[in-house]
């Protein structure tokens, strides 16, 4: 790695450096974060204190604009282990049956609902209900209808709903999105998308048709749905799928093991992309046009995201995915901060309705037309 001071500046002075602090021991005079912001703190509670529960939990200590301040839980151990570790007051705890009471807590101002997919739509609506901001893991519900709906409740409440999309704020990614934007790849002609990992325990929640809506699309592939669009920098208007299931035991009726799909794009560039529970090793997106290309592997795991383009490496500095998209969420919420890739609801909505239309080209064997607006 370069000395401290060739990567301080090649970061320059940014909000982002604030976020590499921990990163490259760079905290003697940020110590405490807090100091160097006076600004308004996004005061979260988390809902579900699963694996990503808690690797978000771990990452929003070193945020700046935004604090961990209370916890909705089902298992009272935990609730107990998490006021002891982030010093969470008992007045700012809940469990799934008394949630909808945060609306007298004036003390937290979003709850972000990290708990399995299928639970979020019905989550999502009591914590609008209840008055308060709400962020939603990815995927945002199991399918459009839903999360229309979600989408509905949060304007009426006139509280925001942002979805957990980290990688619209990960360095190298926001790099080739500039790149593009810029015209430095020329005409964009092809995406390729490859996501997926090997899954171990068949009495999970993810091969649950119920609570997970799906199955890889629902949990993996939808990054590579997600990613063709913002790769690309277009919307898909068709799509052509083929779903292959080598475990019917493991991957029941509606649970999809591997599923290849294809999009068009109003260009003419087209995508083809892959979904999978069970293959490793796939972590990769390619993007090509006339003048150049990009290719980031790993692309969407938790980092260091690497990748390297037609003029070489990409340098952009390594983050805490999680961190900056906390701290970047609280500047949409407080100051209408307008992210470069969207991080709302209808954003979301738009990746439910291309799953809707995978899930019915798998079915249907026929090319599907996507309407996204
Ligand atoms: P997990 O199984 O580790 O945690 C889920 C939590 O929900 C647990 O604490 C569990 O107790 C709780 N829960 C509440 N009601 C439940 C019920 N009826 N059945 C099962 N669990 C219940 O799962 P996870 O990996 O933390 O995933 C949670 C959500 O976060 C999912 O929507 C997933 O897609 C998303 N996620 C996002 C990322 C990302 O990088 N953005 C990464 C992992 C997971």
């Amino acid at each position: 790695m370069n000395s401290r001071r060739d990567f301080l500046q090649k970061i320059g002075v940014s909000a982002l450096a604030l976020h590499l602090a921990p990163l490259v021991g760079w905290a003697n005079n940020t110590t405490n974060n807090e100091k160097t912001y006076d600004g308004k703190v996004l005061r979260v509670a988390i809902m579900g204190l699963g694996s990503y529960g808690t690797r978000v939990a771990e990452a929003m200590q070193s945020c700046t604009k935004a604090k961990l301040v209370g916890v909705i839980s089902g298992t009272p151990s935990k609730v107990k282990a998490w006021q002891s570790k982030y010093g969470i007051p008992e007045k700012n705890c809940y469990n799934y049956e008394n949630f909808d009471n945060i609306k007298n807590n004036p003390d937290i101002d979003a709850v972000y609902v990290i708990t399995p997919n299928g639970l979020h739509h019905d989550q999502v609506i009591r914590i609008a209900k209840a008055g308060k901001h709400a962020i939603s893991e990815k995927p945002m519900s199991v399918n459009a209808q839903q999360g229309q709906e979600m989408v509905d409740a949060c304007k009426k409440a006139g509280v925001k709903l942002l979805v957990g999309y980290r990688m619209h704020f990960e360095p190298k990614t926001l790099e080739v999105i500039r790149m593009r934007q810029a015209g430095e790849f020329g005409k964009i002609m092809f995406f390729q998308g490859q996501c997926g990992f090997t899954i171990g325990d068949p009495t999970q929640w993810r091969l649950n048709k119920q609570l997970a809506g799906g199955g890889a699309i629902m949990d993996i592939g939808i990054y590579a749905i997600n990613g063709s669009r913002y790769m690309t920098g277009e919307e898909p208007i068709w799509v052509t799928a083929q779903e292959t299931k080598t475990d019917h035991e493991k991957f029941k009726e509606g649970v999809d093991e591997t599923i290849q799909f294809q999009f068009g794009f109003p260009s003419g560039a087209v995508a083809s992309c892959l979904s999978t529970y069970n293959m490793n090793n796939l972590d990769r997106f390619f993007l090509d046009g006339g003048k150049g290309f990009a290719e980031l592997q790993p692309s969407t795991g938790y980092g260091p995201i690497q990748g390297r383009t037609h003029k070489g490496e990409l340098t952009q500095p390594i983050t805490t995915h999680q961190t900056v998209q906390m701290d970047e969420m609280a500047g949409i919420i407080f100051e209408n901060k307008k992210p470069i890739v969207p991080v709302d609801g209808e954003e979301a909505v738009k990746d439910l309705k291309i799953i809707d239309a995978i899930y019915l080209a798998v079915k249907t064997g026929k090319k599907v037309d996507i309407k996204l607006s």
